[in-house]
């Protein structure tokens, strides 16, 4: 069932042809080294957003990229900030150089791997740090030594500044990445906070999946004459996930999940549960039926959640079951399969949910348990996402010994 027929494999190539032809990195304006690292990591050509916005941040140019996790926003500003450190590194120590605020552990570092994956070789050297609450701040606060680029949660940000363990007042370059999610978190007056204290002629990067009052009000104070970029990215998406639904009553979802698991030898999967004791109970079920599982959610530590992610993403975990927690911003290589054990509430919830899969050149499948409570607000889902899902019953499936 993963496997894509051919004709969609067709379609899916000449639709990526149609929409990823570009000019090359080699004309945006990086160094030797950067193309060499670009090609290492297998970017063939810059996405839409990295071709608009690489050329503007190299001129020091003020951005407002609306754009998903997906899009390829993140080397889109990480190329052209490691390109103007170059040879403008603060010699001042904990004065960091760049700034990238963003809501979630989870984004801060990934955000900083991308820094260092493409600096490592650099001419220069740019020392880059992720930080973020929930672990102890004090190693944090010795490895701020010698830092140039600083990835942070703004809480955390904050509590550093308050102990001089970093300044900010030689700051050249301010990203705020997830814009939206950082303000529905509830960051606004940190945010503020910290704007408070950059110096005042500086570079401001702002990328946002929607442009909400909120968002557009931050970007009327911050940004001087952007470059806007627009890109539609998850729904575009959509269209490289094949999704499907199966009628299921709520007692049978669990050998129908095992069923779907073991049946097509599923080797990734990453299933949504809608609260913190669902995700427990549908991970430890898995297990106790030999596939291995592990929950993620906001009653897990920082460490178990960092572990969890990062054996799932290198193929180590078959199945992580998560909360919402890390529905949004969290980019899974060459996901296969996302399964929705439970609905989400919002139609926005179950696009970022099942756009985990699909993204970039990497089609994935997407599959939905819909209960008999559930199939009038998965009809409102489909409607507001414009496509229909085919349906399955899984009453006509031999469940037996599942
Ligand atoms: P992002 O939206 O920044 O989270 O990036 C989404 C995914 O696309 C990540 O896995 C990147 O490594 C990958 N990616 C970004 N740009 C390119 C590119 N030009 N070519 C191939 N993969 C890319």
């Amino acid at each position: 069932m993963v496997q894509l027929s051919l004709l969609s494999s067709i379609f899916i190539s000449v639709y990526l042809q149609a929409k990823f032809i570009h000019m090359p990195f080699s004309h945006l304006g990086l160094s030797p080294s950067l193309l060499k690292a670009l090609a290492e990591q297998k970017y063939l050509q810059p996405y839409p957003i990295q071709e608009q916005a690489i050329p503007a941040i190299l001129n020091k140019k003020d951005v407002l990229g609306i754009a998903q996790t997906g899009s390829g926003k993140t080397a889109g500003y990480v190329l052209p900030i490691l390109m103007n450190l170059q040879g403008n590194t603060s010699t001042k120590n904990r004065h960091v150089n760049v700034l990238v605020l963003v809501p979630t552990r989870e984004l801060a570092m990934q955000v900083r791997e991308v820094f260092h994956v493409f600096g490592r070789d650099l001419l220069q050297r740019v020392k880059s740090l992720a930080v973020f609450g929930g672990v102890s701040i004090n190693p944090q606060m010795m490895a701020l030594q010698g830092v140039n680029v600083l990835v942070a949660t703004p809480g955390r940000l904050l509590e550093l500044v308050e102990s001089n363990a970093v300044h900010l007042s030689n700051i050249d370059t301010l990203v705020l990445d997830e814009a939206d999610k950082m303000l529905n978190l509830g960051f606004k007056e940190e945010m503020n906070r910290i704007f408070a204290l950059l110096p005042k002629k500086r570079q401001n990067l702002l990328f946002s999946a929607t442009l909400s009052e909120d968002v557009n009000n931050i970007q009327g104070i911050l940004l001087r004459q952007p470059l806007v970029i627009k890109i539609e990215a998850e729904e575009n998406n959509i269209d490289l996930i094949s999704q499907l639904g199966y009628f299921v009553s709520e007692e049978k979802k669990g050998p129908l999940l095992r069923y779907l698991i073991k049946r097509n030898a599923l080797k990734q999967v990453l299933i949504f549960a809608s609260s913190v004791y669902k995700a427990d109970n549908v991970a430890d079920k898995l297990r106790k039926n030999g596939i291995d599982a592990t929950a993620m959610h906001s009653k897990k530590s920082q460490e178990a959640r960092t572990e969890a992610l990062s054996r799932f993403k290198s193929g180590k975990l078959r199945v992580l079951v998560a909360t919402d927690l890390i529905s949004r911003g969290i980019d899974i290589k060459f996901l296969p399969c996302v399964i929705n054990y439970e609905l989400p509430r919002s139609p926005k919830d179950y696009v970022h949910r099942i756009g985990r899969t699909g993204r970039a050149e990497s089609p994935g499948e997407a599959i939905s348990f819909v209960t008999p409570e559930d199939q009038h607000h998965f009809k409102v889902i489909q409607k507001k996402m414009g496509k229909w899902v085919t349906m399955i019953d899984s009453e006509g499936i031999d469940l037996q010994g599942y």
